[in-house]
């Protein structure tokens, strides 16, 4: 784990996260452990910790969470934030961050080529002729290979 140093304090990223209303006040955080203690991806790797993140903003560290990848593990299944007992919005936070990372053009690979594909073909996986295919013979009609609504839709992004 890094160490915390105190030049990396961002007071101004604080204030702005806990007066957001999309992320809601985050301050009363007692570090109790429910939300790692409840979160399927902590279980599976230890490296991730939601508390830590809580942890992170409490100290300001904006530059390490936006720049690093430890947002980015989060499944997004809101069992912390359901199980708060401060009521503190933590899968919206972590949401928010990703928000901030990818405005700053700070996102991991993986998500950086599925957000090219989602520009260029209006969606993640291509539809071939095989699952075309697969589809006739399901009785379903078949699907464009690029669709071109959704790719009006980013463009508009
Ligand atoms: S469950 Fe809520 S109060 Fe407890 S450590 Fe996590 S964010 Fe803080
Ligand atoms: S929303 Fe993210 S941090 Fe919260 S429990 Fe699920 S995987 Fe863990």
């Amino acid at each position: 784990m890094n160490r915390i140093v105190s030049e990396d304090y961002d007071p101004d990223f604080i204030e702005e996260l806990d007066s957001s209303e999309i992320t809601g006040a985050f301050s009363g955080c007692l570090a109790c452990r429910t939300c790692t203690s409840g979160c399927p991806v902590h279980r599976a790797n230890n490296e991730y910790d939601p508390l830590r993140i809580m942890r992170m903003l409490t100290f300001g560290l904006k530059d390490e969470l936006i720049g690093g990848d430890m947002i980015w593990l989060c499944s997004d299944c809101y069992t912390c934030q359901e199980n708060c007992p401060m009521g503190i919005k933590v899968t919206d936070i972590i949401n928010h961050l990703k928000n901030m990372a990818t405005s700053a053009k700070h996102t991991p690979i993986g998500v950086s080529t599925q957000e090219k594909l989602l520009k260029d073909q209006g969606k993640i996986y291509i539809i071939d002729d095989f699952d075309n295919k697969k589809r006739t013979k399901a009785g379903l009609p078949p699907l464009p290979e690029i669709n071109e609504e959704a790719k009006k839709l980013l463009e508009k992004r």
